[in-house]
């Protein structure tokens, strides 16, 4: 299976050397220092090794050839190892998101350059891959990373001088149980991943509850408003519905009312427009000029009738002095009577003008009187005057005195026709004036009227400012309910513009009502306030957001412990199945150490125990340490047990060098013959051994070598007799070393 193994710079060998190995057991052979455990070594780097130290170096660098007096140092060495696949047992598993290397190749070529910085390339079939690639590719065909396989120079005694914890790796190594090993520590690596994505999530948790918390209670709130706003709604259409149907209805009867009073206005105007504009009476001018004229011909009546009257009376003073000449005295006396008669009616005459005078408001008539008064005293004064022509006029014939007689008498009928006339002047005028009375009273009975209408007037006229003052009143309500719709929808939304079609089933209610509700409206208002309602989709959206992170949060928790869960258990189910394939294990392999001790030292026993190793620790109050104790707890170690023949020593510390080399050969043949990896490398594994042994030796790796291919450096000739390939390894001019392969034929000798 595995066919060779090329080294190009690698430690002391500076030029590209190969070694084919194609029989089962291949003996490499040389001088001391020629670089025999170089070859070795060159195994172990190209199988991975990461410990410099197990090839006898401090750094990458050391494993560079460093030069020699004719060779230039190198900046790089290569190690290529190629294994047969023709039966494809090579396997690689691909890693999440990684293409799967193609294996289907007849060869597998693994190869690891270093170079002088210490970087490390690792390539399978030419394409770079990581170290992880390469241990996983060789754990599938058992060669584990423990290099229990390759058994370096004087590292012979591994086995035996490593504590139970590493014995018990490398058995298990051996056993090929390290894929387990591996699953185990892929599965606490991924347990302590999830652990902590647990505790990440946790505080995830943790640090979003109070803002959640927060969130809740104003969700609630917004809730609330929520409600709030929806009665708020309700309130605000019905109270809009009703404070509208109201105004409506005032403003019509308003209107009504108005156009009621504009008609009573109207009719009562086109009434005042019917009485005029005189403000006081004035007496028609028809019947006052009237009245006057009836006065002027009263005036030039009385003028004439007093004319007459003189007339008489100088007629009857005359005819009395005529008469009187026949009966003197008796005339004389008559005479003086009737001088005072007339006298007498005189006064009386002057008194009653003077009152007339006096009593009367009307210059027209004042001026009349005045005249008769005028006309009077003019009268006293021709009385005088006649009397003193009488008393001149004695002679007055008979003649005459009939004739004055007769003029008297006429002159008397005239009279009494003008007093007549005068009398039915006056009677007419009182006739007039009675008819300015009565037109008077008139007036002042429509002034009356017209006060009365225009008081009505009066009346309707506050009546409409009354009604024009309400109607600017319902439009200033009507401007504010305007304002109210605006604010209400802007508290709560453009729904309460609806509020046209709320139908009022009942029209019985009034201002008080509606107040009432706007009240309601109010209070509302204040709480909503209160509840702060301004963000509320926000919250919402953000509580939306952040419960639903919450959630996934949640289920993530609940996944990442199902996970933790399964990875428990799939840890334990591992390591139970570890743990019963190792005890397995370890009996087959007590089987064959038993033979192979026996063999070795022809009796005795030896056996492999599985001990419990109880670690003590601090008690740690954490949990997660308290799981690294059980675990340590329960960590097993191997211990060997040894009874040599007719020996009492048990101990292996005990033993003699070739004991111990014995012990360790038999042990690790009968590993590997439990579990035969694809070939195994002894470095001088056969130095201690006597002749006798090394016989026994020689027989083992024959006997080994129909399992495993072996690489065996040795300088023992038995050994080197049982090999099919010989190389030589030799330190030429040039300071390098070098290979020469030896025939089947010449090895022998070679042995000999
Ligand atoms: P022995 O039989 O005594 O065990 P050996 O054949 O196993 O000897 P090695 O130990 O393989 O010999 O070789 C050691 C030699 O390799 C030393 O002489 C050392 O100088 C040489 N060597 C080691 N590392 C380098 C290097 N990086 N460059 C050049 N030579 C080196």
């Amino acid at each position: 299976m595995l066919k060779s193994l090329e080294l190009n710079g690698f430690k002391s060998f500076a030029k590209k050397s190969e070694l084919e190995f194609g029989s089962s057991v291949s003996a490499i052979v040389g001088p001391n220092g020629s670089g025999k455990s170089n070859v070795v070594e060159a195994f172990r780097f190209v199988l991975g090794e990461q410990s410099i130290k197990s090839m006898r170096g401090k750094s990458g660098s050391d494993l560079i050839f460093k030069g020699s007096k004719t060779i230039a140092k190198l900046n790089r060495a290569k190690v290529t190892i190629v294994f047969d696949n023709k039966k494809k047992v090579f396997k690689l598993s691909a890693s999440e998101g990684e293409q799967t290397l193609n294996l289907d190749f007849d060869d597998i070529e693994i190869a690891r350059e270093v170079f002088a910085d210490g970087t490390n390339k690792y390539t399978i079939n030419n394409t770079e891959v990581r170290l992880k690639d390469i241990h996983e590719l060789l754990a599938s065909v058992h060669v584990g990373s423990s290099g229990h396989h390759i058994i370096s120079q004087g590292q012979a005694d591994r086995l035996l001088s490593s504590n139970g914890k590493e014995r018990r790796q490398m058995i298990e190594d051996a056993l090929g149980l390290k894929v387990y090993q591996t699953k185990i520590k892929d599965a606490e690596k991924r347990l302590e991943k999830t652990d902590q994505n647990i505790k990440e999530v946790e505080s995830l948790r943790r640090e979003i509850a109070p803002h959640l918390r927060y969130l809740r209670k104003q969700v609630e709130k917004v809730k609330q408003s929520e409600e709030l706003r929806n009665s708020l709604a309700g309130m605000y259409r019905e109270y809009l519905a009703k404070q509208n149907y109201l105004l409506n209805k005032e403003y019509e009867d308003l209107i009504k009312d108005q156009t009621r009073i504009t008609d009573e206005l109207s009719s009562l105007d086109s009434k005042l427009a019917v009485f005029g504009n005189e403000q006081s009476f004035v007496p028609d001018v028809n019947i006052t000029k009237e009245i006057n004229q009836e006065y002027e011909l009263i005036k030039s009546l009385s003028l004439q009738k007093e004319e007459l009257s003189r007339t008489i009376t100088r007629l009857e003073v005359m005819l009395e002095m005529s008469e009187k000449k026949h009966t003197p005295k008796q005339e004389t006396s008559q005479y003086v009577s009737v001088n005072k008669q007339d006298f007498e009616v005189f006064v009386r005459n002057m008194n009653v003008f003077i009152d007339q005078a006096s009593q009367s408001q009307d210059i027209v008539s004042i001026k009349n009187i005045v005249s008769r008064i005028k006309d009077s005293l003019s009268l006293i004064q021709k009385y005088g005057e006649v009397q003193e022509r009488v008393n001149e006029n004695e002679q007055v014939s008979q003649d005459s005195l009939n004739s004055m007689r007769q003029e008297l008498a006429s002159l008397s009928v005239n009279f009494k026709e003008l007093l007549t006339a005068i009398d039915s002047k006056q009677a007419k005028i009182r006739d007039f004036e009675k008819q300015i009375e009565s037109m008077r009273n008139d007036f002042y009975a429509s002034q009356r009227e017209r006060f009365e209408v225009e008081k009505e007037r009066s009346r309707f006229a506050s009546q409409q400012e009354l009604v024009h003052e309400r109607i600017g009143r319902v439009r200033e309500s009507r401007q504010f309910l305007e304002e109210e719709i605006r604010e209400g929808v802007i508290l709560v939304g453009r729904e309460i513009l609806s509020y046209g079609e709320t139908i009022l089933s009942d029209t019985n209610f009034d201002k008080t009502t509606v107040d009432e509700i706007r009240r309601n409206i109010e209070r509302i208002k204040i709480k909503l306030e209160e509840a702060g309602a301004s963000q509320g989709e926000e919250v919402l959206q953000e509580f939306q957001e952040v419960s639903e992170r919450d959630a996934f949060l949640e289920k993530e928790l609940l996944d990442l412990s199902s996970a933790l869960e399964s990875l428990k258990q799939l840890i334990s189910d591992l390591k139970l199945a570890l743990d019963e394939e190792f005890q397995s294990g370890i009996q087959k392999i007590n089987k064959e150490f038993q033979e192979f001790f026996s063999l070795m030292f022809g009796g005795g026993s030896a056996g492999l125990s599985v001990v419990k190793k109880q670690i003590k620790k601090k008690v740690s109050e954490d949990e997660s340490e308290e799981d690294l104790e059980e675990e340590k707890q329960q960590e097993e170690g191997v211990e060997i047990e040894v009874s040599l023949p007719h020996k009492k020593v048990r101990e292996l510390t005990m033993l003699s060098g070739g004991e111990r080399s014995l012990t360790s050969i038999a042990l690790l043949f009968a590993m590997s013959q439990v579990n035969p990896p694809p070939f195994l490398v002894l470095d001088e594994t056969d130095a201690a051994l006597d002749e006798a042994n090394s016989r026994r030796y020689g027989d083992m790796i024959e006997k080994l070598s129909e399992y495993s291919q072996l690489i065996v450096v040795t300088h023992n000739r038995e050994t080197m007799s049982r090999a099919k390939t010989l190389y030589g390894v030799t330190v030429g001019a040039d300071g390098a070393s070098k290979l020469l392969s030896i025939k089947f034929g010449d090895a022998e000798q070679y042995a000999k």
